[in-house]
């Protein structure tokens, strides 16, 4: 009897301390509740087939679904195509245990049609033989970080582009796209520098079209550009590579020749001059005259640009004199005298 008490008393012990242990469950489980629903991020749980178990109001109202709607599909309903493959093998890693849990940039597809930018954060709950019971989901929208940054990329490019083009129209001739003379007195000046290191001889020509105009007058300004740049394109082709030709303006073009001397020089321009002379792209053959000054640099002394340019000029002066589609070639100094 006595021990029928006893077992009795036992009995309820046990009764009121699984009530205890019940309602401090119960408890912890309204807390989690509580916060699972109150929650300023987006939660949920989702199975392992991805539909949605469990969401709360955050999640809902960033995504603009009723609860229900939302129970009744799964993730992959509602993430965008492009974002679905790298969502997907995340999710196979952490299922598989490779990875203890996953963040991604994504987008969802919200009630009212639009894509938003969230970002992800997945982990899971395994049941005890291992199987995924759900994975647990947190949510933030990033829309407008992501909508900015998205914007300020577009806005880099465009940037680019325009950096680009203005590059190109400061440097580049915009009838036949080779350099312009701004771009050549860079390659000058390079030059010059270069020369100062390592004394060798530079030689500079300047070509012109002979009898262009009256080419114009035959055929008219689009036909006479049409033959300016086709001339332009022959000149850079026919150069060697070290060699660097500009549009000097009109129908002149001014040649730079590195390390080379009157010999050299005159080599060079004679096989510009033939080149242009066979060019059959034209209405009718067309002839240049180049005139040249070759600089040997001498200890302590500088050479100026314009120096150059006046002997160059005469020189080209000289070679329409004395007939047309001629290279004349001088040496500075025995120009100077
Ligand atoms: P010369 O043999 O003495 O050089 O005779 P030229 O007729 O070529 O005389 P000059 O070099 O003084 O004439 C330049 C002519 O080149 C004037 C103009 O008709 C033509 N020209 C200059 N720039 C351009 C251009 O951008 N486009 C076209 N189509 N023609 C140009
Ligand atoms: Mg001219
Ligand atoms: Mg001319």
């Amino acid at each position: 009897m006595a021990e029928g008490i006893g077992s009795l008393i036992e009995i309820n012990l046990l009764i009121s301390e699984n009530e205890i242990v019940i309602s401090a469950l119960q408890k912890n489980n309204d807390i989690l509740e509580a916060i699972f629903k109150n929650s300023t991020i987006g939660m949920a749980l989702v199975a392992s087939s991805g539909q949605w178990k469990k969401v709360n109001n955050s999640l809902t109202r960033m995504l603009g679904y009723t609860e229900e709607h939302l129970l009744s599909i799964n993730f992959q309903n509602i993430t965008h195509p492009d974002d679905l493959s790298t969502d997907l093998k995340q999710l196979d890693a952490l299922s598989r245990g490779e990875i203890p849990f996953y963040q991604l940039e994504k987008r969802y597809l919200t009630a009212t049609g639009n894509y938003i930018w969230i970002l992800l954060s997945v982990s899971l709950v395994r049941e005890d033989n291992g199987e995924v019971k759900y994975y647990i989901a947190q949510i933030q929208s990033i829309n407008e970080r992501k909508k900015m940054e998205i914007e300020l990329k577009k806005q880099k490019e465009e940037l680019h582009k325009i950096n680009t083009m203005l590059e190109r129209m400061a440097t580049e001739d915009s009838l036949t796209e080779i350099a312009n003379r701004r771009k050549f007195m860079l390659w000058f000046e390079n030059e010059m520098t270069r020369m100062a290191r390592h004394p060798v001889p530079v030689s500079l020509a300047i070509a012109d079209i002979d009898f262009f105009k009256s080419y114009n007058d035959s055929y008219g300004h689009q036909e006479g550009d049409y033959a300016l740049k086709n001339i332009a394109k022959e000149l850079s082709h026919t150069l060697r590579s070290q060699d660097k030709v500009a549009r000097f303006g009109g129908e002149e073009f001014i040649m730079l020749f590195p390390e080379t001397d009157e010999k050299g020089c005159f080599l060079a321009c004679e096989r510009l001059r033939k080149s242009i002379e066979k060019l059959s792209s034209l209405r009718r053959p067309v002839t240049i005259s180049i005139g040249a000054v070759t600089y040997h640099p001498r200890e302590g002394k500088l050479v100026t640009f314009d120096d150059l340019l006046k002997v160059a000029d005469s020189k080209l002066y000289d070679a329409k004199r004395s007939g047309r589609n001629k290279v004349k070639v001088v040496n500075l100094a025995d120009h100077q005298g």
